[in-house]
């Protein structure tokens, strides 16, 4: 699991480890070791995964032959496995009564052994005429996740959460404010992306019948410092019918902000699914504050990761910058991000900040924006500036924090 991950790297060598204290430790979820200048810093969240319950077995956490197993423990034939996993995968349900090719008697016990509900839809929040959705979840113990799904003319992305919480302490981010509550399972993850295939193959989201073509790991959490449950979701999503969701691999981005062994042990599971670094500085003196976790690893580690990857892979690299208004946006630090991705696999992807509540910071100005391209295209590096779906609803990116969401539910209620 991901503390043996952690634990093991943590003893590492690492040139920068005397530089500040470790951001990553997770010993105490809730609480950012450093101290981050926002109202929600330090607050606990009020969970009762406190308690350490493990989300129930789910058959999206199971490879197909342990599935099998599980079945035939019930008395059942094994390829039962499949008939369910079909229905899960395939038609996106996990109600015994629809799954007819089943016998009456054995729906109800495989269903309790292998499809137990584990996300509860909360609330949902729908704008740009229906077309972004945001799911607010609650889990089996009580926390709360949240999803997005974006239907464009083209494709179908669902944004998904790998942790209650993050642990990461990004200070313009949402979602770091409050400290990470607990790892999801992987079946807590793919059961999100589950939710939305359902909704749009039941022509619930406007367009017609549609399925998910991209999955997007730019929820809340850190998907590397969750890596196994993250690895088995990313299988179980792009595994063929009966396995898996049989979504393709390239279509699957994981975002981090740059835990440098987990992007080397990402890069020899061969998975080629894009890799996303947020990278949001190019120099060290900015990156130790916008990203903590930069004092563990710096721009330069983070970045020869990359490089691996993508020549591992043949994978472009996807740089993710928020653009924050006279803080990261200077022309000499387009320059020397410039410079320092010439002549790579990569690309960056320019974010207007979405302000958090409390936050000082602001997105850019137009024209410090426009220069900032300009003079990334002048080093010949390709860039885009990300379009900002969903911020009416709090669904753009990094303005994912379940807590404030339900306060303002509260509020509206009667
Ligand atoms: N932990 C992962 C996934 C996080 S969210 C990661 O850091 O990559 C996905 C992206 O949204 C990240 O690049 C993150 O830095 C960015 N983000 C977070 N808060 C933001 C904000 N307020 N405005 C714009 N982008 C933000």
């Amino acid at each position: 699991m991901q503390e043996d991950l952690f634990n093991s790297e943590r003893s590492g060598v690492s040139p920068s480890s005397s530089r500040a204290p470790d951001p990553l430790s997770q010993a105490e979820p809730g609480r950012p070791a450093e101290p981050v200048p926002l109202a929600l810093a330090g607050r606990r969240r009020d969970s009762a995964s406190r308690t350490g319950a493990r989300p129930p077995r789910h058959l999206a956490d199971l490879p197909l032959a342990q599935r099998r197993e599980v079945v035939a423990g019930l008395g059942q034939p094994p390829f039962r496995a499949s008939q369910l996993s079909r229905h899960f995968f395939g038609r996106y349900t996990d109600r015994p009564e629809e799954m007819s090719d089943l016998p009456r008697a054995a729906r109800d016990p495989l269903a309790q052994a292998l499809l137990p509900r584990l996300l509860t839809a909360e609330r949902e929040l729908s704008c740009d005429a229906g077309t972004t959705r945001k799911t607010l979840w609650r889990t089996f113990d009580g926390a709360l996740v949240e999803s997005v799904l974006m239907r464009y003319p083209d494709r179908v992305t669902m944004c998904v959460s790998s942790q209650a919480g993050c642990g990461m302490a990004c200070p313009f981010c949402a979602t770091g404010q409050a400290g990470l509550t607990r790892n999801l399972s992987t079946a807590e993850i793919v059961a999100q992306v589950v939710a939305g295939a359902r909704a749009l193959a039941g022509g619930e989201v406007p367009g017609g019948p549609g399925r998910v073509s991209n999955v997007v790991f730019m929820g809340m959490g850190e998907p590397l410092a969750n890596y196994a449950a993250v690895i088995a979701a990313v299988r179980r999503l792009t595994d063929p019918v009966p396995a898996g969701m049989g979504i393709s691999r390239r279509s699957v981005t994981v975002s981090t902000v740059g835990l440098v062994p987990a992007i080397a042990r990402l890069a020899a599971e061969r998975l080629s699914v894009t890799l996303a670094v947020s990278l949001h500085a190019p120099d060290d003196e900015l990156r130790d504050t916008l990203v903590p976790v930069n004092r563990r690893w710096q721009v330069a580690e983070v970045l020869a990761a990359a490089w691996d990857y993508a020549a591992a892979t043949g994978r472009r690299v996807s740089i993710e910058y928020a653009l924050i208004r006279d803080i990261n946006d200077q022309a000499w630090r387009a320059d020397l991000l410039g410079s320092r991705l010439a002549g790579q696999l990569a690309h960056v992807n320019l974010i207007p900040l979405n302000p958090t509540p409390g936050s000082k910071w602001t997105a850019s100005r137009p024209a410090a924006q426009r220069e900032f391209v300009r003079r990334l295209e002048a080093h010949g590096v390709p860039v885009t500036v990300r379009d900002t779906r969903g911020r009416e609803i709090d669904g753009a990116c990094g303005q994912l924090a379940a807590s404030a969401l339900v306060s303002a539910a509260h509020e509206q209620s009667p």
